[in-house]
This record gives structure tokens, sequence and C-alpha cells, in this order.
């Protein structure tokens, strides 16, 4: 995906007010982020380990999302993004509110996600005997544009699309 600065981060949010916005971004590390190798940004704020916000392209333009979670533990299932059947440790429910104004009456979408947003690294691991050692760059392309689809469906159903 492009690099993405601080600005376009908080320019991005669809489903924040101002306020949360700024405190999301501002929770951001970018210093050395391998923008090439994501598909999706997203991270956690520290001060606020609930709060999970992930930044998805779609159409070429930065959708930001801000994601809550509950205290529960990690779920052992798969992710709705990458789809990886090796990683499924660490996935958690999120709730998204949605865009505008079926958001502030309280209306969410939610879905299973890697609680580190570490699935644009999963669809690079390289396949397992199963999946097909023949064309590991293929299985690969093909997983990277299974997670793009995903992850640009997901942004949809959070603008009410
Ligand atoms: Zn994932």
């Amino acid at each position: 995906m492009h690099p993405l600065t601080s600005d376009d981060i908080r320019a991005s949010f669809i489903n924040a007010s101002k306020r949360e916005a700024a405190l999301a971004a501002s929770a951001a590390r970018l210093d050395g982020v391998a923008w090439e190798r994501l598909d999706i940004f997203g991270w956690t704020d520290p001060k606020n380990p609930l709060v999970t916000s992930v930044v998805i392209p779609v159409d070429d333009v930065p959708v930001g999302i801000l994601l809550r979670t509950s205290t529960t533990k990690p779920k052992k299932t798969m992710c709705a993004l990458c789809e990886d059947i090796i990683a499924v440790d660490n996935v958690r429910l999120f709730a998204a509110r949605l865009a505008g104004a079926p958001g502030r009456q309280g209306n969410t979408v939610g879905t299973l996600l890697h609680t580190d947003l570490s699935c644009s690294a999963h669809v690079r691991r390289a396949p397992n005997t199963m999946e097909g050692k023949a064309d590991p760059e293929g299985f690969i392309a093909r997983r990277i544009g299974v997670l793009h689809s995903n992850a640009e469906r997901f942004a949809r159903r959070v603008m009410g699309e």
C-alpha cells in the first residue's frame, strides 16, 4: 500500500469523531513501516488496548476504521481478512461502528480479525505441501488478492454500502 502520514491517517477515519481520529492517529507508529509489504495498516493504542484502528485502501483511497474489542480471550479461529488456516491463534471479535448517522444510532458490524492486524504477513508466508509447493509465488499472489478483496468488502460494509 502507499505510505501514509499521520495526517493522512487522521483524515481517513470514516467511523470516528474528530477527537477519536486524532487520538487514534497519534498512537500509530510510522517509523520503519515496510509499506510495500502491507495491504492494510493496523495498530492498537497502547493507552487504550481495547481500541484498534485499521486503514484499508479502497480504490486507492485510504479508509480508516476504528474497531473495538472486549477483554475476552482471543479465539482459535480463522481471521475474516487473511483467512489463514495456520495463524488461528490471536484472533478476536471486533466491532466497528458504521459510518455516519447509522453509526451514531449505535449500529455496528462485527468481524473476526487478527488482534495485531498482522494479516499482510500471513498472506505472504510460503505455502505448505498441501497448499502447493510448486507455485509459491502464485499462491502468495492469490492470497494477497483474497486479503485485498476481504478488506475492501469489510470497509464498504462499514461505509454502509
Ligand atoms: Zn488476519
